[in-house]
């Protein structure tokens, strides 16, 4: 493959990856994509043309030395592409599965053109899965203990980046989590079907290894707050990572019936308190045999559709207010949910959810256009007027975006928040109103992107580490402990 010539590079196919048959997975909770064999693996890194200029590193938001790694895959160095990968992404089994990477690395990629990037993303979760199968990771090195300790609230992408960087640079970190599961959404959000919950479980496996210290069931903002860890717990920084958990509802008619869920709600139960299963002590609504809508167009909607195929109900109809082009959700998810028999519906809106004796049984749809461009320069969804129609449904799962919860906020009066309740921060150094006190993730800019929330958790660790190397009178010699 190595003698290749440019020209044979690129008349070669992208490769795809085996996934397994629609139909029989769309009933079942495990993983679809089955990722490269190491030979389709060598045989897609080979089509990689070694740019001068690698673009694809470019469209990377934590920069990953992409061009070094696909070469070391196509040369058949596996262990040496981990520990390329390691040194920029510390969870790429998680990326290299969920990441959008037509919007970034394969979007900015030179054989996008023709229309067939190199599959970065299947390779980056081939040479990190490898890893985890060998239980074997290339490590970062750790500096020197320094003595400062910092607590991380979340354990969220954001929350694992920052843990992960500030443990190598030598200063003890304790995460404090508020759920029994570790992760945030990668564990109690995004399904099985797309992130099988050992890899999450690895990847914070190896943080562990590294010296972090993990506290579950620690709600902060109720015990501790902010203030006691950072004066009374005595640690020398505090980095909040607790994420954009609280859903938004349309603020409609109806919301109240019984059957319209929030995407948040289902998902947690299927993921975290296992509803999915027939002993399970928290169920969703038997969805046997029962019609669902889902109202939503990224993937939060995407995820609870197939979730609810996967309780076998009688059919799911996803409702969005644009249209495909305009549609959030990664490509790979759309198809899959095409492939398993989601339907969808572009351009139309709920007016109102209808119910009889409670029980929700229909929900009333606007039909929609395209108008002018928003601030965000996607075309505005506004109503045709008079076009609205019923639909029947018993259930109907809401995934129409989350803001942050304020339980931490609220207690922390001195830290400054937008209008939409998200922390207000300087964006190069994760600083907020409080010293001493970073932030980052969907808890500063709302609902966004695994790779934006760890590369904002990695950004913050390096602001932290040079707060803390600063030695100002607040962060010296303060013991520490972490029962709260
Ligand atoms: P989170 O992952 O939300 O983690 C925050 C953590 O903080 C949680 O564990 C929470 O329990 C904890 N916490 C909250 N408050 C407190 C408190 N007061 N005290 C202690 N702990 C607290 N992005 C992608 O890139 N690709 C995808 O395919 C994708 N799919 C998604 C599917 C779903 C269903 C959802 C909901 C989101 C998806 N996203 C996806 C978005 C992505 O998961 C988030 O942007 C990302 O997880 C944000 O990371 P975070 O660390 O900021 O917050
Ligand atoms: Fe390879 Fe595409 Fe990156 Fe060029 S832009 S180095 S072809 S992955």
């Amino acid at each position: 493959m190595a003698d290749l010539s440019k020209r044979e590079r690129m008349a070669m196919e992208r490769t795809p990856t085996p996934m397994r048959d629609p139909q029989e997975r769309s009933a079942s909770f495990d993983e679809v994509n089955l990722g490269y064999t190491s030979a389709l693996a060598v045989l897609e890194a080979s089509r990689c043309l070694n740019c001068k200029r690698p673009v694809c590193v470019e469209g990377c938001p934590v920069g990953v030395r992409i061009d070094e790694f696909v070469a070391l895959v196509a040369d058949g160095k596996f262990a040496e592409a981990a520990s390329v990968v390691n040194v920029d992404n510390p969870i790429p089994a998680v990326c290299g599965r969920v990441c959008p990477q037509e919007a970034q690395c394969e979007g900015a990629c030179v054989l996008n053109k023709k229309g067939r990037p190199i599959a970065i993303g299947h390779l980056e979760r081939f040479v990190a899965d490898r890893e985890l199968e060998r239980a074997e990771h290339q490590r970062v090195p750790r500096r020197e203990p320094t003595g400062r300790s910092v607590a991380v609230v979340g354990s969220g992408p954001a929350g694992l980046a920052c843990a992960g960087d500030l443990i190598r640079m030598g200063h003890e970190v304790t995460v404090f989590e508020a759920l029994h599961e570790l992760g945030g959404v990668l564990t109690y959000g995004i399904p099985a079907f797309r992130l099988p919950k050992p890899v999450v479980e690895a990847e914070i496996g190896h943080l562990e290894d590294l010296g972090v210290r993990f506290e579950r069931d620690v709600l902060v903002g109720v015990s501790p707050t902010v203030e006691d860890l950072r004066h009374g717990e005595g640690f020398n920084a505090v980095f909040v990572g607790t994420g954009a958990g609280l859903p938004r509802f349309p603020g409609i008619e109806g919301e109240g019936l019984i059957g319209v869920y929030s995407a948040n709600e289902f998902l947690t139960r299927i993921n975290l308190m296992h509803a999915n299963e027939p002993e399970a002590r928290t169920p969703v609504y038997d969805l046997d045999g029962r019609s669902v809508v889902v109202i939503g167009g990224g993937n939060t909607a995407l995820d609870a559709a197939r979730a609810a195929l996967r309780l076998g109900s009688a059919g799911v109809t996803l409702l969005y207010r644009r249209s495909r082009a305009e549609m959030p959700a990664r490509t790979e998810e759309v198809v899959h949910a095409h492939e398993e028999g989601v339907n969808f519906r572009y351009l139309v809106a709920p007016l109102r959810f209808n119910g009889n004796d409670g029980w929700l049984d229909g929900v009333t749809i606007q039909q929609m256009a395209l108008g002018p461009p928003d601030d965000q320069g996607r075309a505005r969804p506004v109503p045709v007027e008079g076009a609205t129609e019923d639909v029947a449904c018993e259930v109907a799962i809401v995934a129409i975006g989350n803001r942050p919860n304020p339980i931490l906020t609220k207690a922390t009066p001195d830290i400054d928040t937008s209008s939409w309740g998200t922390i207000e921060i300087d964006a190069a150094s994760g600083s907020t109103s409080i010293p001493g006190v970073f932030a980052g993730g969907d808890v500063a800019t709302g609902g966004a992107t695994v790779i934006l929330a760890l590369a904002a958790g990695r950004r913050a660790a390096a602001s932290i580490d040079e707060w803390l190397q600063q030695g100002s009178p607040e962060t010296a010699d303060i013991g520490h402990c972490t029962s709260v």
